[in-house]
Order: C-alpha cells, then structure tokens, then sequence
C-alpha cells in the first residue's frame, strides 16, 4: 500500500520524506575524491574540471570549506607526454583556484596508473594488479607518496607560500596493511588518515578493506593499524562517515530514481570497475558511506541528523555528482551545519588535545 502511495505521488520523491529539523550543529566534513574513472576513464574536463568548478562556484557564495583528495599519480602520467600536457595544465590551474578560494587538497593514489597506456588518444589500463598501494615494495610507497606531496606542495605554494599537505585517502580505501605505509605517512610528514569507513568491508581481485569491527566514532589516534586506537598514537583517524541504509529505502529509490533520471545523470562521462553487486548489496539492507552522489536532499539531512557522530565526514567524486547533488550542497548550506575543511578541523578540535584524546580513545576502546 505504501508502496503505490508513494508511485501515485505527483510531488518530487524528497518531498515525501518528512523535513528533519536539525536541532543540533553538526561540522561536516566534505571530502571529494579528484580523479577520473579507471575501466573508460573519461575526459578530464567532465568528470573533474566542470564539476569542480562548479563546487568551487556553489561554495564561495555560501562560505563552505572542502577538501580534496588528488590523484597524484594521474597527474604526474599527464605530464609525460605532449598531448596531455595541456590538460595538467589545466589540472594544476583549478588545484591553485581551490586553495585560493580557501579548500585544501590533500594527496590520493592509485598506483594502477604506473601500468596505464596512453593509446590513440585515451587511456588503457590494461590490469589492475597495483590497484593496491601495498602491491608496491617499502621503498616505493614512501618515494611515491613523497613525491606526491612534494608536488602537490609546489602546486600550492605558487598561490599560498606556505602550504602544507597534512592528510590522505587511500585510494579505493585500501589503507591496510597499513605497517608498508607508516614510514611513508612520518617522511611525508602526514598527520591525518580519513580512508577508513566503519562497518564497510570489501574484497575483489583488485581491492581489500576491513572496517567492520571500527565503531563510528568522530575520530580517534593510531600507530600502526587505522582501525586500532592508540591513545598515544603520531597519527590521526578521521573516519569517513557510514550509515544504515534499509532494504525499503533501496526499492524506494529503485522506483523513484526511475522519475528523477535527468537530476540523477552523473557529469562524469566514463565508467568504473565493474565490482560485483550481490543480492545483499543491491536488495538487502547495509551499511553505505554518507555521500552526495545519488543522494536526495532531505535523505541526507535526515542521515545527518541521525549520526552518532557530531562531525560528519561526507565524502563524494566530481565525477559521480549530479544535478541532485547539487541541490544536496544548496541544502546542506542552508542548514545550520558548518561545513570546513579537514585541516580546519584538526586545527580547531585535535591539535594539542592529546590527554583529552586519550581518554576518548580509551572509552571508545573499552
Ligand atoms: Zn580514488
């Protein structure tokens, strides 16, 4: 009955979702993935230039913050060659746009770009067998991730003297094991790790995480393993943000997105790996990473709210955004949610606070 209530409905799908009243500010964090998609990758200028540009445009006139997770490695393959040194270029100009305008950009690697091949004009990645960072030696990673911030570094300093990378995402969420990575994050000198989504798992030829023991805390230290607290640990986690996503909210969104396609078109024109969808990831309830791609408005401030956490960390990918996304930024900037960058965050809430930390870190632990 529910069900053909809701498919008689001639207002939008958001609507019928009751208006959540935040009565709690919430920080939310909004972290965007930079990079293109790695089966048909896509042109630069539709899955990141434009909509980023875009975000860059929406932001500024609602005085939000973000952070941004380069991919470094895409960068450093467009430098190779002739003909896509203009579109480095162009790449280099909006990271330079994002830091004037106050965002922070923060490496990201997929070190599957070692293997791809520039072919009649496009991109090849003929396997994925480095997908992981960890497939690479010791050696590798910490020249790799130091090179990365390095540029990254040079990038920003062209507009702000004295910019420091300090965080990083782990591209595909593969953060572990993370014992290959902990010389590269203290030679970088990084000190924020946010790839870690509590209560997500996933396993394929190409990637591997294991998060379903962490508990949706706002965020917490570590030494060795970013899903293990130490209290007295040289790095921080802060966790990207999941929810419980019910096995009728996944038929409602099947029927409905069906009337929303246009809203729903990503900008980003390639596509992903194909990962395989099992019965349970597309029909039963699980645990999903809050983002705004695919997201309607009033969903996502209801997911807000409900959040045990007190900051939010939202991530998302240019490419993967649409015309509804948008309308979830307007949304969230209406709201009296503050929205500011990692940096921001960790400068206000975890620089300093040791002792306090470690008795958060203890009762999480406990
Ligand atoms: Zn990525």
């Amino acid at each position: 009955m529910q069900l053909i209530k809701l498919l008689r409905t001639s207002a939008p799908f958001w609507e019928e979702i009751p208006i959540v009243k935040a009565d709690l500010t919430k920080t939310i964090l909004l972290t965007f993935d930079y990079e293109v998609f790695f089966n048909r990758p896509g042109t630069f200028e539709r899955c990141i230039l434009e909509p980023v540009d875009e975000l860059i445009r929406l932001m500024e006139q609602h005085q939000m913050g973000a952070t941004y997770f380069i991919d470094m490695l895409y960068y450093s393959r467009l430098l190779e060659q002739e003909e896509t040194k203009l579109t480095a270029l162009a790449m280099k100009r909006q990271l330079q746009r994002l830091v004037q305008a106050g965002h922070r950009i923060e490496p990201h690697l997929h070190p599957h770009w070692l293997d791809a091949e520039w072919e009649d004009g496009n991109w090849a990645f003929p396997h994925y067998k480095r997908y992981r960072l960890q497939s690479l030696s010791e050696d590798e990673i910490l020249a790799i991730l130091h090179e990365a911030c390095r540029m990254l570094e040079e990038i920003a300093r062209e507009v702000d003297p004295s910019y420091k990378v300090m965080a990083y995402r782990a591209g595909g969420w593969c953060i572990q094991p993370f014992d290959k990575l902990v010389k590269a994050f203290g030679a970088s000198e990084l000190l924020v790790d946010s790839s870690v989504a509590p209560g997500m798992r996933g396993d394929s030829e190409a990637h591997y995480f294991e998060f379903s023991h962490v508990k949706p805390v706002d965020y917490y230290r570590f030494e060795c393993d970013p899903t293990l607290v130490s209290p007295q640990g040289s790095f921080v986690e802060i966790p990207i943000s999941t929810y419980h996503r019910s096995a009728y909210n996944k038929l409602r969104n099947k029927v409905f997105n069906r009337f929303y396609r246009r809203r729903l078109r990503q900008f980003g024109d390639g596509r992903g790996i194909p990962l395989n969808t099992d019965f349970r990831k597309k029909w039963l309830a699980t645990t999903e990473m809050v983002t705004l791609e695919r997201m309607y408005p009033n969903k996502l401030m209801q997911i807000i709210k409900q959040s045990k956490q007190s900051v939010v960390n939202i991530i998302s990918h240019p490419k993967g955004l649409s015309p509804i996304s948008m309308e979830c930024l307007l949304k969230l900037a209406e709201s009296k949610h503050r929205c500011i960058t990692i940096k921001k965050y960790y400068d206000e809430q975890i620089a300093g606070n040791k002792d306090q930390q470690a008795a958060q870190a203890y009762s999480i632990s406990v």
